[in-house]
């Protein structure tokens, strides 16, 4: 097997427990690696760097192409931008991909549910275009381009067809943002008619569309919606299928691809060793896929599945009283 270079970018709060279990679990399934370790967010500037993303980590991730993260906490009140918002944008991570499916053994309100979140994760109310007009008026401006909006909507549909998916539902409130939500809509049917008819095709107001996702989770196949939306949708949708602790995610660039949980770095849980490691586990997983290691992604699904059928080492949020670094190693223990 040929050796894989990774950058691995711990995080704060809870980021150097989870990578730490998530990076061991890749490990014992046979993954051939060199890891570069490097920081961002909050240890980056307790280690004294210049920037909440330092440049060789940024460097690193575009040389390599591949990074495996852990949440970022972007230090508030001193002019700091956000480290996720900044690291999209300057990698070009235009397609955030969130699964969101139903897993043996952790006990939710719906079975079934198989969701694919997909986000444009550029532009929209991300753009950091907040002012001050007059004393006691802001305004935020929300972008919408026909690039980002034809770039993300050929994703979709391009990830629906190679992952064998039916369905896309185009999430938006069009009805009120005639233009913004309206252009991803022009956008979207455009290559849905022009290059990917054989897909089933649906749009919904996002309002309408919460309230059928908590209804019946089941009706529901890929999300595509923009930034804002899709930040708020993926977290809904982790709550059908067991919470944070259960989803992964990607971000997803021409030229990079940086795999992290859903989830924040959980202050309130920090240091604790209490955390679950399994969402950071699955961005793994995500991560083995895309560089095309199905096998050892295969391994790891299948180990951690057993683990959470079995019932019995299981982290808190999921019922059980195991530690962060204990659930990992019950899911290596299935894999020897
Ligand atoms: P941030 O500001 O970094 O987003 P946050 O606490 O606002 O942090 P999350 O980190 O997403 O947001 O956490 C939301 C809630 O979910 C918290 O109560 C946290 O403890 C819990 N949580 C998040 N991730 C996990 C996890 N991996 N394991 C267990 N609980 C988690």
């Amino acid at each position: 097997m040929a050796k894989h270079t990774i950058v691995l970018v711990p995080g704060d709060g809870i980021g150097p427990e989870v990578s730490a279990a998530a990076r061991r679990v890749i490990e014992a399934a046979g993954l051939s690696v060199e890891w570069v370790e490097l920081p961002a967010g909050a240890a980056a500037v307790e280690q004294g760097l210049e920037n909440v993303l330092p440049q060789r980590t940024l460097a690193a991730i575009l040389a390599h192409k591949v990074a495996l993260k852990g949440p970022v906490t972007t230090p508030i009140g001193k002019g700091f931008q956000s480290v996720n918002v900044q690291l999209r944008k300057k990698l070009n991570l235009y397609a955030a991909v969130r699964p969101a499916h139903t897993l043996g053994g952790v006990k939710t309100r719906f079975d079934n549910v198989d969701i694919v979140v997909i986000r444009e994760n550029t532009e929209g109310l991300y753009s950091g275009l907040e002012q001050e007009v007059v004393p006691g008026v802001v305004t935020s401006l929300k972008v919408a381009t026909e690039v980002a909006c034809t770039r993300i909507a050929r994703f979709a549909f391009r990830y629906a067809t190679r992952n064998h998916r039916k369905k896309i539902t185009v999430l938006h409130k069009a009805n009120i943002m005639k233009m913004s939500d309206g252009l991803l809509l022009t956008c979207a049917r455009r290559i849905y008619e022009a290059e990917y008819p054989n897909i089933e095709y649906e749009e919904m107001i996002i309002d309408a569309g919460v309230m059928r996702l908590v209804q019946d989770p089941t009706r529901f196949d890929v999300l595509l919606t923009e930034n804002m939306y899709g930040d708020v949708v993926s977290d809904l949708c982790a709550g059908l299928v067991g919470g944070l602790g259960v989803v992964p995610g990607s971000n997803i660039g021409d030229d990079a691809a940086v795999f992290e949980a859903v989830h924040g770095s959980a202050p309130d849980i920090a240091g604790k060793g209490v955390a679950n490691p399994l969402a950071l586990i699955m961005s793994g997983v995500l991560m083995l896929q895309h560089i095309h290691e199905e096998t050892l992604a295969r391994r790891i699904e299948s180990a951690y599945q057993q683990v959470l059928l079995e019932g019995k080492t299981l982290t808190r949020d999921l019922g059980g009283q195991a530690g962060t670094q204990q659930f990992a190693d019950a899911i290596i223990a299935k894999m020897r």
